[in-house]
């Protein structure tokens, strides 16, 4: 049935900032119109005094981690950036199993849906449930009704045996992709990957017309790493390897030097910010204004509110850089839609115009002062939040209306989710630290370059 968003204020594109006022009738999952609209029958949503909106991208999500809100930590707090990997992350990994693989991906997807997040860009590890995560993690997302983009994360940290599993569930979901889930071929990082695991990475990301989904010089250890073990930065490996193309969507990008700026920029790569996760693991400050026109936002796990996001984007690197703008802020959210829409074949999606996918949220905003094109990204840092999402739309579908999801019992599965998340606690608790180490060279050592 079509569906009419009545009435409103319409954002139909974030860069440049264009606005338009009236009445968005969507047909058969797409935006049909823009403006006035008289179709009998049409299910009419009232959204006068209204923000209507393209659906917001998270550019670089992990919904493994929904589960770990809140979870208790008895070891030594961790003083490095690897620390906080062999102590919390990939010890949450390996407790994992079938169960709370779909539960955390309904969880995250909810908390991204209720927060006009309507694609989500997933990077999932579950080393004792490789086999298949996918499938239950675009199935959670499938009942929320939420479109994604997912990858399982190839490691060589866990032995070759999950190494050659985690390749075969990368090629496993791309083979059976469709609907609203697509697919990327999943890399750890440079760091914790051999030359013949992410060769295998890149021959099933080629195979199937992919782009490789990696963290990037995260921390200086992923460097230092690579210099002491291949004798060259990480971007210079990538690209030898031929994992660096303008499918590729690099996590990070922290500690990358000029040249490997160069060489991303040159590549086409996407890269993915992550403004708040970078300061939660005081890892420093990704040099964005030069990585360009790609430079796509993330949350990294840390939730699905890209409101939040981009406003701390927008903080921290104004901080430090005044060409960090609000209007830098609205283009790379439209970046990440692109992103997106490259994924799915639809190069319309993030804009509201006729035959773009109808991705679309509803915000309850009534502002103060003149909204204006000019002025939406002040609107946007300054005014607008994830207090305002009231309707989400996907693919044409009603997934979240009057503040609620429609699809699914919702206080059921919060329930379950709430036992799901003690008894993985506890899984935890038993399992130590990841011995995993990035290569250290030792002391007076010289390092290539
Ligand atoms: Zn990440």
């Amino acid at each position: 049935m079509a569906l009419v968003l009545a009435g409103g204020s319409v954002v139909t594109s974030l860069d440049p900032p264009a606005l338009a006022s009236g009445d968005v009738l969507v047909e058969e999952g797409r935006v049909a119109s823009v403006g006035t609209s008289r179709t009998p029958g049409a299910e009419r949503v009232d959204c006068s005094g209204c923000l209507v909106i393209p659906g917001n991208v998270c550019a670089h999500h992990h919904l493994y981690s929904a589960l770990a809100r809140g979870m208790p930590y008895r070891l030594d707090p961790p003083a490095s950036f690897v620390q906080i990997l062999q102590r919390v992350w990939w010890r949450l990994d390996r407790a994992l199993d079938a169960e709370s693989v779909w539960l955390s991906a309904w969880a995250g997807g909810a908390d991204a849906l209720l927060a006009g997040t309507t694609t989500i860009v997933d990077h999932h590890a579950s080393p004792n449930q490789v086999e298949g995560s996918l499938e239950r993690i675009a199935d959670a997302l499938g009942q929320l009704g939420a479109r994604s983009v997912l990858c399982y994360e190839v490691t060589d940290r866990d032995g070759p045996e999950r190494a050659a599993a985690g390749i075969e569930e990368n090629r496993r979901h791309l083979a059976a992709a469709g609907g609203l889930t697509r697919g990327m071929v999943g890399v750890h990082a440079s760091f914790t990957v051999s030359e013949s695991t992410l060769a295998g990475c890149v021959e099933v990301a080629r195979e199937l017309g992919v782009g490789i989904h990696v963290h990037v010089a995260e921390d200086a250890a992923d460097e230092l790493d690579s210099e002491s073990r291949f004798g060259k930065r990480v971007v210079a490996r990538l690209v030898e390897a031929g994992a660096l193309g303008p499918g590729s969507l690099l996590a990070h990008c922290v500690h990358v030097d000029e040249r490997e700026v160069a060489s991303v920029v040159e590549s086409g790569a996407w890269v993915a910010h992550n403004s708040r996760s970078n300061m939660n693991n005081r890892v420093g400050r990704a040099p964005v204004a030069a990585l360009g026109e790609r430079v796509v936002l993330g949350t990294d796990g840390i939730d699905g509110d890209l409101f939040a996001e981009s406003k701390a984007a927008y903080w921290r690197g104004h901080e430090a850089d005044p060409s960090i703008t609000p209007e830098w802020v609205l283009a790379r959210l439209a970046a990440s839609a692109r992103l997106a829409g490259e994924a799915f074949g639809e190069p319309l999606l993030g804009r509201i115009e006729p035959g773009a996918p109808a991705d679309l949220v509803v915000l309850g905003y009534d502002p103060p002062t003149p909204l204006t094109p000019e002025n939406l990204g002040g609107h946007w840092v300054f005014g607008l939040s994830a207090r305002h999402v009231r309707d989400v739309v996907v693919n044409g579908e009603v997934v979240v209306a009057d503040r609620r999801l429609t699809h699914g019992p919702e206080a059921e599965l919060r329930e379950r989710c709430r036992v799901c998340a003690e008894e993985l606690w506890r899984r935890v608790d038993e399992i130590p630290p990841h011995a995993f180490h990035p290569f250290e060279p030792k002391e007076g050592r010289l390092r290539c370059r």
